[in-house]
């Protein structure tokens, strides 16, 4: 992949998560290859989303980042300093500047705790120490959010499932973070508050600069947030490109097929749609396909497809697709 010139906020080369499945084969550990060799730039101040079935890899990809989990290869650049090869120590001040946002944000909030407690964390482990400020700033984050400041004395029980999301966010946005990975940030929500979330993620973006993993199946919610998106299957990036490029004209028939499964509100238009459905189910991560992982069911498959590993190439500016079938001269498969 090309470096990009505008300014990067972090950099992936050959990014590589592996889980161990616990069992020994004749004396050897299995193990699944979550993330297989992914390189991609995210850029200071976009919202970068990331695309794909369940179980190919996102929320992994997504924690190797923010660092939750240890990848197995490659490196992760942020603003230059290699977060791989960090002390602990290092990694925690570093960690300020990364946050998370859950599907659940049961997953980052305490039920035992007060929210305004929960939201004061993070607060507290970054050096604030008077009580009195503590509490203002936790106020101000509740607002920042859209809740009533006075809410911070009850319980993540007592709340709706957007207003957790909300103290979910204000807690990451607790430790004035520059990046933020958001996995799955609506997912749980009912279809009326998923785009009150989504706006307020935009609207804070704007107005703390801050720099998005957007990662998500939802392929409208990542229209609506993303400026560039990467398509990812079993592990792989698949394509990669500005949001209007790839839904407007995706490479991929991998892309082509997941855009084609999303409904269009008109049902005149929807009853008309080819719709491009795919063979069978995503095969197991444990034993990939070999060659394009996606040969088993791409309708355009070759015989070298399952030889042949396709390199991410850009086809066009600033729009890469890894499908040998694919090129800058023929970037339609015919
Ligand atoms: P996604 O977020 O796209 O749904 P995940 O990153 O959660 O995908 O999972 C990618 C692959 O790694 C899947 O095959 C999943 O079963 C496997 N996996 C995820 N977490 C673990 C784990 N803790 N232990 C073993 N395998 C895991
Ligand atoms: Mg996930």
């Amino acid at each position: 992949m090309n470096p990009i010139s505008e300014t990067t906020a972090i950099s992936i080369r050959g990014l590589t998560v592996e889980y161990g499945l616990g069992r020994r084969l004749f004396g050897r550990s299995k193990t699944v290859k979550a993330v297989d060799e992914v390189s991609l730039d995210i850029l200071k101040g976009e919202s970068f989303g990331l695309v794909g079935e369940s179980g190919c890899g996102k929320s992994t990809l997504g924690k190797a980042i923010a660092r939750l989990i240890d990848p197995s290869a490659g490196t992760i650049l942020y603003e230059g300093r290699d977060l791989t090869t960090l002390s602990s120590r290092a990694m925690r001040s570093e960690r300020k500047n990364m946050q998370m946002i859950f599907q659940d944000p049961y997953a980052s909030l305490n039920p035992r705790m007060t929210v305004g407690a929960s939201i004061g964390e993070p607060l507290q482990a970054f050096g604030m120490s008077d009580r009195k400020a503590m509490a203002a700033s936790v106020g101000r984050l509740l607002e920042d959010v859209g809740l009533n400041a006075k809410l911070a004395t009850r319980y993540p029980h007592e709340f709706s499932g957007g207003q957790r999301q909300r103290v979910g966010i204000a807690r990451a946005l607790a430790a004035e973070p520059a990046f933020i990975v958001a996995d799955e940030p609506i997912s749980a929500l009912d279809v009326s508050i998923q785009a009150q979330i989504l706006n307020l993620l935009k609207r804070l973006q704007a107005e703390r600069d801050l720099t998005y993993l957007f990662i998500s199946h939802d392929l409208r919610a990542v229209r609506y947030i993303a400026d560039r998106v990467a398509v990812m299957y079993l592990g792989r990036i698949v394509e990669l490109g500005d949001a209007r490029e790839v839904y407007g004209g995706p490479l991929m028939p991998y892309t082509q097929a997941l855009l084609s499964a999303i409904p269009v509100a008109d049902p005149v238009i929807e009853a008309k749609r080819e719709r491009i459905v795919l063979k069978g189910d995503v095969p197991s991560a444990v034993d990939p396909p070999s060659g394009c992982r996606f040969h088993t069911r791409c309708p355009y498959a070759v015989p070298d497809c399952s030889t042949v590993t396709p390199q991410l190439v850009e086809i066009k500016p600033r729009h890469y697709a890894a499908c040998i079938r694919i090129s800058s001269e023929h970037p339609q498969i015919s």
